[in-house]
């Protein structure tokens, strides 16, 4: 097979976070610009294996997603190639055996754009690389609906938003923009094209497979087959289904939902939740996607539901808005008066917490199941992560690693957001001297018990109203005591922090 001629140029589509066909923006671009001569390539860096965060259980929901995207892609006439090394050696590996095998390098290369600071580094250095080769590139937005530049504030104060209101109300006015509804309407063609898909097979739209190029299959899905056999064997959670056709299962679970979204969200024992979390953080599913299914940007009226649904999904776009404005949170506390806070950092206290045996029945349930199911109740994580930071005096970054290490749907811009939010240090943060109490929070929000019975069975005898804070007489044999008391804590904290305020003001 050769490909000497202008007919033969074809076009690469480099997957990262954006693991879907339908609507995927950069993808159906070069689909419409090349004739459907469009390969795909994936590269996972060996040493992220390595990184102290790596959780086995995201990745192995990420290897899940790729398959599917494998299997989707092959049927429509395409192909995946996994990499597994970094990107730039897997390009230059690519490039290399295409030039050895006397064939074209790709036209075009596209991928959707990312916005953690290591990601715009790497796509900053690689367009680059790219360009000296030759080879044309092309960015889309595509898991966050209203980019960071497009966010433009006035100019006092001066500097980006800081606060969550006015930057919402900033992103409503773009929401309601032309360019932006069409971008929600296209998506609502990915969804059909999905609901077709799960009829059954559907029309080839790509006409190009590594297989053709290099009249052998690609090296690096054995590879890849042979890491998610690995991987497989250390995971001990249950990996809820992948990929677009699991997504839209859950759009339409939640569709059940979403009206009562307003009130149920925060009861952790009700299926009150969307779930869509870990289909976002690998693009299996976008905002764009969820806004089109429920038709959000078309109503006239929101129902409260719908409302506050909504205003979650500002919050998930806000999360990448800070980071990218401020990349320095990724390392350190947003506000400055609290870098260096002098954290207890008790080993053993942290060891209670993470294990889930610190005495406190809606702590040890919160953190039971991250540790089982890999996922929390966004309540529940608010609770824990409050009491690791101002009831046992831990640096916020240990509990945002450990969050990262168990949770599937781990993401460097929330996940940092969300502790920095807790432990009072971030923009628009809890302020510090607002402590919660997890014995009323727990009665507020579990006031049945139902949701600590769940993951704490040792309690499954004890009645509601005793639950809560449990007294020796309730606490059944083999329930930790209290590790700390909360009412002592509290104040250790308030002087922790307030020394810190003070001295900067
Ligand atoms: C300490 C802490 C750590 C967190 N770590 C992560 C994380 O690593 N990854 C992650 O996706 N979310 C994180 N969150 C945010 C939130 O808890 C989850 O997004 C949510 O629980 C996911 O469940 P869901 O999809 O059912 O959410 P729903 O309540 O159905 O909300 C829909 C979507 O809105 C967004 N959203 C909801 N709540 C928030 C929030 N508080 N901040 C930002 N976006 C939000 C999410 O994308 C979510 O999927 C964290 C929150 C806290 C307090």
């Amino acid at each position: 097979m050769s490909l000497d001629t202008k007919a033969d140029a074809y076009a690469v589509h480099w997957f990262r976070r954006d693991l879907r066909v339908a609507g995927n923006p950069a993808l159906s671009r070069l689909r419409d610009e090349h004739q459907g001569r469009v390969l795909g390539v994936f590269c996972f860096d060996k040493a992220f294996l390595a990184r102290p965060d790596f959780s086995l259980a995201r990745f192995q929901f990420f290897i899940d997603t790729l398959k599917s995207l494998k299997n989707e892609l092959t049927a429509l006439g395409s192909d995946l190639m996994f990499c597994d090394i970094g990107p730039d050696e897997a390009f230059n590996t690519l490039f290399r055996e295409l030039k050895g095998a006397g064939k074209p390098l790709p036209e075009s290369i596209a991928w959707n754009r990312d916005y953690e600071p290591y990601a715009i580094d790497r796509d900053q250095r690689l367009q680059k690389w790219f360009h000296e080769q030759g080879v044309h590139t092309m960015s889309e937005r595509d898991h966050i609906l209203i980019e960071p530049h497009e966010i433009v504030k006035g100019t006092k104060p001066a500097g980006p938003y800081q606060i969550f209101t006015p930057y919402s109300r900033k992103w409503l006015e773009q929401f309601q923009t032309s360019a932006v509804q069409a971008r929600i309407d296209e998506q609502k063609r990915g969804l059909a094209y999905v609901r077709k898909l799960r009829k059954g097979p559907v029309e080839p739209s790509f006409a190009l497979t590594w297989a053709k190029i290099f009249g052998r299959e690609a090296n690096g899905w054995s590879v890849f087959e042979e890491y998610s056999a690995q991987n497989l064997k250390n995971v001990t959670i249950p990996i809820p289904p992948a990929g677009s056709l699991a997504a839209l299962a859950q759009l339409e679970t939640f569709k059940k939902h979403i009206d009562d979204f307003a009130d149920a969200r925060d009861i952790p024992s009700l299926e009150g939740t969307s779930r869509f979390s870990p289909f976002f953080k690998n693009g299996s599913l976008t905002t764009g996607q969820a806004l089109a299914f429920f038709d959000l940007h078309r109503k006239e009226k929101l129902t409260k539901g719908e409302a506050k649904f909504l205003t979650e999904l500002i919050w998930r776009e806000f999360g990448y808005y800070i980071l990218s404005k401020h990349p320095r949170v990724e390392r350190e506390a947003f506000d400055e008066r609290f870098r260096s806070l002098e954290w207890g950092n008790r080993e053993d206290w942290f060891e209670a917490w993470k294990t889930g045996k610190t005495g406190y029945p809606i702590i040890d349930a919160g953190m039971r199941q991250l540790n089982e199911t890999g996922w929390m109740h966004n309540r529940v994580r608010m609770i824990v992560a409050s009491f690791l930071t101002k009831d046992l005096h831990i640096n916020w970054q240990w509990g945002e690693k450990y969050f990262m290490e168990k949770l599937i749907d781990g993401d460097l811009a929330l996940n940092n957001m969300g502790w920095q939010w807790a432990a009072s240090t971030g923009c628009d943060a809890q302020p510090y001297f607002r402590i919660f109490n997890p014995a009323l929070q727990s009665k507020k929000f579990d006031p049945e018990a139902k949701y600590i019975k769940q993951f704490v069975p040792e309690l499954a005898q004890v009645a509601p109203k005793k639950i809560h804070l449990l007294d020796a007489q309730s606490r059944p044999r083999g329930y930790p005591a209290p590790i700390v008391d909360h009412d002592v804590e509290r104040h250790v904290a308030l002087k922790l922090y307030k020394v810190k305020a003070k001295r900067e003001e």
